[in-house]
């Protein structure tokens, strides 16, 4: 089994998702006392969120390579960064090491084209679903065009992740709100949903949604566990 070198803490309620995923999948796949060997780098968030929020990507890009440089030389045979936003630098990433980045959107297109959907609401922070570093990346290597939400609606989607999701904060109100939003999504033409942050799924469930969901961390902790079995 190879070793996973994981770019966590952004934020740790989902890095956590992804360590229980990974060893569970090698259980389940390995059978008895298997578990996933990885490495774990993980980030004080604050800062990271401070880079973000200032628009100061260069930070945040230094900050990214020093992990993932730090993860290969520690050993890590693949880069897993644990959250949809912070691919935003996956090329420079990509570009500081020898070893493979196993990308998070890659991952996702692979289950969307399976499904055989057309047009994913896409649900995470304004940068990733403003941006175009995800929906281009989707767009331009897997040819699967997303549908976002309205600005007000972002705004929500957005500020629930920060102030409530990446705190550990679980509230019914803001299911709800995420729920009023896929339904809204669904009525413009939606026909599935793209759990596009790693905490969305700490809110709401596949089996909450009528419409097909694909939830990056699970996808990505597959994505990363076959990568090192295989
Ligand atoms: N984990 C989130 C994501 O998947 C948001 C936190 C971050 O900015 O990295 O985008």
């Amino acid at each position: 089994m190879k070793m996973i070198g994981l770019i966590g803490g952004m934020s740790w309620e989902s890095t956590v998702v992804y360590y229980q995923l990974l060893n569970r999948l090698a259980r389940q796949r390995l059978g008895g006392l298997h578990s996933a060997r990885l490495l774990l780098w993980s980030f004080d968030f604050a800062e990271i969120e401070a880079h973000q929020a200032a628009g100061d990507w260069d930070s945040a890009t230094n900050c990214m390579l020093d992990a993932a440089r730090s993860l290969e030389e520690g050993g890590a045979e693949c880069i897993v960064i644990c959250t949809n936003t912070m691919h935003k630098m996956a090329a420079e990433v990509q570009g500081a090491v020898k070893i493979p980045l196993i990308h998070i959107a890659d991952a996702t297109a692979t289950a969307i084209k399976a499904a055989g959907v057309q047009r994913p609401l896409l649900l995470g922070t304004r940068f990733t679903m403003e941006q175009d570093f995800y929906k281009g990346h989707l767009k331009n290597q897997h040819g699967i065009s997303v549908l976002i939400p309205d600005d007000a609606e972002r705004t929500s989607v957005h500020d629930i992740i920060y102030q409530e999701l990446c705190q550990g904060e679980i509230k019914p109100a803001s299911k709800q709100r995420y729920l009023d939003i896929v339904s809204n999504a669904a009525d413009a033409g939606a026909d599935s949903v793209i759990f596009g942050c790693t905490e969305v799924g700490l809110l709401i469930a596949t089996a909450d949604l009528d419409l097909p969901a694909f939830d990056t961390t699970e996808l990505h902790a597959i994505a990363a566990l076959d990568f090192a079995l295989a």
